[in-house]
């Protein structure tokens, strides 16, 4: 009985995930039990290990320019399309006012995101309840982590708190371990 390369079968779709895989890479369902979202930073997963394209660790930002130049195109981009990749249930939030906040609810402590992800297992993925949060700037759309424990992705890269990255259409964005496609209309 070999130990050192056993691979995660995923108990949703039978997919052979290599070691140390925390989401099903067919699937996107969860792998680990849950991953922790309590109040001590330096507890978090290695969550590199999904990293598919090999850029590990925090990249430099790049600064993501806040373009105020671009005239708005009002066909554009009213809305957002959030697909949760787990369930393929998708939410969708109007982007024409201001930041929408993501993470999951808590009516105890008074948050209550814009874009609420408690419906879709959040605490298992690891997602704060103040994850991120994501607004329309001119005829930009912007992605900023604020501050969360399980960190954000852009296209499997990942983003340093509070510095925005333009996310564009067919975008996939990660919350901890939620995987999430995204789209405009
Ligand atoms: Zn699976």
């Amino acid at each position: 009985m070999t130990t050192n390369s056993r691979k995660k079968s995923c108990d949703r779709c039978d997919y052979q995930n290599p070691p140390g895989a925390l989401v099903c890479r067919r699937c996107y369902a969860l792998l680990a039990n849950q991953l922790e979202t309590g109040s001590r930073p330096n507890t978090t997963f290695n969550l590199n290990r999904l990293n598919k394209t090999g850029l590990l660790g925090p990249s430099a930002s790049n600064g993501a320019p806040v373009v105020e130049s671009a005239l708005p195109k009002e066909t554009d981009r009213n809305t957002i399309v959030f697909k949760i990749m787990a369930s393929a249930e998708e939410i969708r939030q109007p982007l024409t006012g201001g930041a929408l906040l993501i993470g999951r609810q808590d009516r105890r402590k008074h948050i209550m995101p814009d874009i609420d992800l408690e419906p879709y297992d959040a605490y298992r993925y690891g997602v704060s309840r103040t994850h991120a949060q994501i607004y329309r700037q001119g005829n930009a759309v912007y992605l900023q982590d604020m501050g969360s424990a399980n960190k954000t992705y852009l296209n499997e890269e990942q983003l340093e708190a509070r510095s925005p990255a333009e996310v564009k259409n067919g975008d996939t964005i990660r919350l901890g371990a939620m995987v999430v496609h995204i789209r405009f209309e």
